[in-house]
This record gives C-alpha cells, sequence and structure tokens, in this order.
C-alpha cells in the first residue's frame, strides 16, 4: 500500500488522537528501518527507546520463533517457565526481591501506585512537575502535563506534584498520608530532563527518613539506555519499587514492576495476559543479549561521542548515554527536516529526542550527524 492510502484510510477510519509524522514504515533490520515506498531511514528514536536492540535482532526472533511454536498464552491460573525464568533473571539484575508483569509502561506504574497504598495504608503519591507516567487512569493522575490529564477528571485522588530536582520541595510536600514519591531518573517525555547528580540519593535518604516508599519510574530509561543498565544504580541506591517496560520486550508488549519488602495478597491484583510465555520467553532473550553484549557501556561510549558532537554543531544538548535531548526553535519542523534527510527522531516541544538503539557504531553517530547539519 502507498503512503498516500495509507494516509487518507487512517484519516477515516482510525482515531485521530495522534499528531503522526508523515511516514509508513514496513521493515527494519537492525539501526535502519524501511517505509512502505523503500525509502530507508536511520531509526535514531527507536519507537521511543523501545527497540535497543534494534530491529530483528537474531536473538530476539529466534526466541519469538521458538517459544511461538511452543506455546504462546497461559494466563496465570498455570505457571510458565519462561516466566519464572524472567523473574530470576530480572530480580538477579535488579537486586529485586519479587516481580510482577504487566503489559506496557502504564500498567507497571498502575501495579506500583496500588501496591504502595497496599503496603502502606496510605494514599498520598507525589510526583513530579513535567513527570510522565503514562495514559491510564492512575498512571494519568501522576502525569504532569494539564492536556493529557484535565478532559479526564476527576483522576485519582491523592497525588500532587512538587518541583523537580529539589529535595527540599518534596520533604515540605510529604504528609503522615503520604505513601510513596514516584520519579523518572531522567524526565524523558517533558525534553530529556536530567537532575544534578547526587538527586536520587537525597531522594532515597529523605524518603527513607520519612517512612515513604521510594518508586522509580525506569520504565524509559531501565536496561542500559542511560549507560548503566539501570539509572539508579549509578547512584548506589535501591528504590522499594522499581517499574521497567519499552526496552524489555524490544517491542513485543511487556512491562514490569518489581518491589521488595512487600507483597500482594492473593488475588489483590491481575490481568488475562500478562507474564505469557511468548513475551516473557522473547523479554529474556532480549535482556540476556543487552547484558551480555554489554549495551549499556556502548550505550555510554556513543552517547558521549553523539552529545560532543550536536553541542558542535552549536546546539544546546544533554543527554546520558543514549537518551539525548537538544533544543531548537519547532521541534516538529527539525524533525520533518530529519525524515527528509532519511533520519527518524522523535519530539518534545521545541526539543528533539534522539533515542537510537543501544547497539549503534560510530559510523550510525557520524551519518546522523551529516544530516542533523545539513537542516540547521
Ligand atoms: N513511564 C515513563 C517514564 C515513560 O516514558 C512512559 C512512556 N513514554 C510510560 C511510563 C508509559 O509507558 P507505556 O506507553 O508503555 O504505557
Amino acid at each position: 500500500m502507498k503512503h498516500a492510502k495509507i494516509f487518507d484510510m487512517e484519516a477515516k477510519y482510525y482515531s485521530q488522537v495522534f499528531s503522526r509524522l508523515p511516514v509508513a514504515l514496513a521493515k527494519g533490520k537492525g539501526a535502519y528501518v524501511w517505509d512502505v515506498d523503500g525509502r530507508r531511514y536511520l531509526d535514531f528514536y527507536a519507537g521511543i527507546a523501545v527497540t535497543s536492540l534494534g530491529h530483528s535482532h537474531p536473538k530476539a526472533v529466534a526466541a519469538l520463533k521458538k517459544q511461538g511454536e511452543l506455546l504462546w498464552h497461559a494466563s496465570n491460573w498455570y505457571y510458565s517457565v519462561p516466566q519464572i525464568e524472567l523473574a530470576k533473571l530480572l530480580c538477579g539484575l535488579s537486586g529485586m526481591e519479587r516481580v510482577f508483569f504487566t503489559n506496557d509502561g502504564s500498567e507497571a506504574n498502575e501495579c506500583a501506585i496500588k501496591l504502595a497504598r497496599k503496603a502502606t495504608g496510605k494514599k498520598g503519591i507525589i510526583a513530579f512537575k513535567n513527570s510522565f507516567h503514562g495514559r491510564t487512569m492512575g498512571s494519568l493522575s501522576l502525569t504532569w502535563t494539564e492536556k493529557y490529564r484535565k478532559p479526564f477528571e476527576p483522576l485519582v485522588p491523592g497525588m500532587k506534584f512538587v518541583e523537580y530536582n529539589d529535595v527540599r520541595a518534596l520533604e515540605k510536600a510529604i504528609t503522615p498520608d503520604t505513601a510513596a514519591v514516584i520519579v523518572e531518573p531522567i524526565q524523558g517525555e517533558a525534553g530529556v530532563i536530567i537532575p544534578d547528580p547526587g538527586y536520587l540519593k537525597e531522594l532515597r535518604e529523605v524518603t527513607e527518613e520519612k517512612g515513604v516508599l521510594l518508586i522509580l519510574d525506569e520504565c524509559q530509561t531501565g536496561f542500559g539506555r542511560t549507560g548503566e543498565l539501570f539509572a539508579f544504580q549509578e547512584e548506589g541506591i535501591a528504590p522499594d519499587i522499581l517499574c521497567l517496560a519499552k526496552a524489555l520486550g524490544n517491542g513485543f508488549p511487556i512491562g514490569a514492576t518489581l518491589w521488595r519488602g512487600m507483597d500482594f495478597e492473593r488475588g489483590q491484583h491481575g490481568g488475562t495476559y500478562i507474564g505469557s510465555p511468548l513475551a516473557c520467553a522473547v523479554a529474556k532473550a532480549c535482556v540476556e543479549t543487552i547484558v551480555k553484549e554489554k549495551l549499556a557501556k556502548n550505550a555510554k561510549k556513543q552517547g558521549r561521542y553523539l552529545l560532543e558532537k550536536i553541542e558542535s554543531l552549536g546546539l544546546t544538548a544533554r543527554g546520558k548515554g543514549l537518551m539525548i535531548g537538544f533544543d531548537v526553535k519547532d521541534g516538529r519542523k527539525t524533525v520533518e527536516g530529519l525524515i527528509s534527510e532519511g533520519v527518524l527522531c522523535i519530539y518534545s516541544e521545541n526539543t528533539v529526542r534522539v533515542l537510537p538503539p543501544l547497539n549503534i557504531e560510530r559510523k550510525h553517530a557520524d551519518e546522523f550527524i551529516k544530516s542533523l547539519e545539513r537542516i540547521i
């Protein structure tokens, strides 16, 4: 099907809720994707920090095929080996004790909200200005942006927002009814906002002191994106609850909530599809590959190089690992310019977000920089 027909059909049949960019994708291999007309693009957004191994990674494809021929679905009435193996792997890598699988990041945060309330018997959860935690009613209640929230009020009560990167503001906001604080180690959707070094550590100290749970939303930062397997490991802290998604399945829908020192009681949470053998087998292969191929380390190295090169073009940029943002006059126009050069990125307002696969090489970074140079 050609672009014009796809655009027409989408306009006619699909909810007009998305501000889509004008490319229909048909296939991908590594750091490249091809549109329906066969034009090739360098993929520097990775499906919003999802396809960290690139497209059609042989290890992920092999796991999908193998499990696809064995068993897709079991529900949680019964045990399955991939689910338990992935649970053990994630607990081992993160230092957490238990896991609950979900279908995406919003659901991982829903689970965290329920667990925090259940474990503490308190209602309040504190999030931060400019945060993004998802679109479901609970996770939306912890998401800052007014236009996402307003039409859907009343949201879940008991949530409030305080200034990011300001531990004193948080300290003041904690009350006897505060169950938890939820934070992104780097605010992704807000345009790659990086707090000061030591901020997470201080957050951990304050929450511990006040007997409040710390929920880290690493849906976007997790699995090597920032140059560490998990961003919290850089500051030597441990959260009480850790939310993961995106790169976990490299595009196969799966998220996870992990925790220590508490649990649900039987029957308090669930879901038909969560932790399916198919999702877990694929995710296990993806996570093992990220670890084995030391992709966090590569993210750090390539990220440093990319950031330097972007800055050398005179742009204001910031980033950690391969989670990079740079400011422009008009994010959408710049991204459209990049598309015309054969590069895919995304934007938040006036920030272009650069989120390539974690296994890119120097030549991919150089290709990106050359394209960027031509359009700015
Ligand atoms: N948390 C964070 C930090 C995110 O970046 C996102 C998605 N951008 C989510 C939660 C929601 O994840 P999902 O879209 O998979 O529900």
